[in-house]
């Protein structure tokens, strides 16, 4: 197996060169944009990887389902499906669907931004702080990981210039669907996706969702099998943004993309894989990723459909 990651990854090495470094949070430019690794955390308990798999880099949108699952948890999914709708959107992740005048809970999805930041607000806890602790604390069980934290450059980068997701936030605000201080929830949300992880923690988060909330290794059961379901329904839809049809077609799994260059698939039962390489395509997938997913699907049958 770690024979044909080394070939895969030597045949995607070029497709590095087609990509961009996302410029628009500052700090993230400072990655090394020739970067590409590998780790899959398989059904046999065993970690396998490649490439410079062992590199950190912030989670950026892969937290997304992570929030979707902690609102999941602490909400159950009547109340989490009122507040933010399922459908695919087909729209960039920073995009508004906005139709007829308004704006209502199906036009947002949890795993593009608006349907996010919404989600923040669905998170128990008395204060901000509370809530985004109780999110990385998920997240750390998730990885099996107790040492991620925020990578604060990154962090204060994205607080600065956000303002798109700002405007987003705002436009939340003015429709209903989010009560509470919108600076506090944003906060929440740069947070969040500061999150500094490397592959192996993508490999081990992607594997509980393949086994509907078991752990690996310890089998131990952190979220219920129904809310698996969920997410990764909503994960094969949108985790893509609008790139998710196409990847559908090509890879055919579950997964879940970020600016920061990770990528997070879900292999039902069988696998949870992360990628890292930060060149970007123009919708903010890592063009190396999407093609070591295509040709590793190709060859283990992984695609379920
Ligand atoms: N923090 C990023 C943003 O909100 C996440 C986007 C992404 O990873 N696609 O713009």
């Amino acid at each position: 197996m770690e024979e044909l990651l080394e070939k895969i990854l030597a045949a995607c090495e070029p497709f590095v060169r087609q990509g961009k470094l996302a410029d628009y949070i500052p700090e993230l430019t400072k990655a090394d944009p020739n970067d590409l690794g590998i780790c899959i955390q398989s059904s046999d308990g065993r970690m396998r990887h490649a490439g410079d798999y062992h590199k950190c880099f912030t989670i950026q949108s892969i937290v997304k389902p992570i929030l979707l699952l902690q609102a999941l948890m602490d909400n159950g999914i009547a109340s989490v499906r009122q507040k933010v709708g399922v459908e695919a959107t087909g729209k960039p992740f920073d995009g508004i669907n906005y139709t007829e005048q308004a704006l209502l809970s199906d036009h947002i999805n949890p795993m593009v931004n608006m349907g996010a930041i919404a989600i923040c607000t669905m998170i128990q806890g008395r204060t901000y702080q509370e809530k985004f602790q109780r999110l990385l604390s998920l997240t750390k069980r998730l990885a099996c990981n107790p040492d991620l934290s925020v990578n604060e450059a990154v962090y204060l980068s994205e607080k600065r210039t956000g303002n798109k997701n700002r405007a987003l936030a705002y436009l939340l605000k003015t429709y209903g669907m989010i009560e509470d201080d919108v600076e506090q929830v944003l906060d929440c949300y740069f947070r969040a996706c500061s999150i500094q992880v490397n592959c192996s923690d993508l490999a081990n988060i992607g594997f509980t969702l393949a086994n509907h909330g078991r752990l690996p290794i310890s089998g131990e059961r952190i979220f219920p099998s129904e809310y698996g379901s969920y997410v990764n329904a909503i994960l094969m839809t949108c985790g893509m943004y609008d790139g998710s049809g196409e990847f559908a077609v090509n890879v055919g799994v579950p997964a879940k993309s970020g600016v920061g260059g990770g990528i997070m698939a879900v292999v039902p039962t069988r696998m949870g894989i992360g990628i890292f390489s930060p060149a970007l395509d123009e919708k903010g997938n890592s063009v190396a990723g999407i093609q070591v997913l295509k040709q590793l699907s190709q060859k283990l049958y992984l695609s379920i459909f």
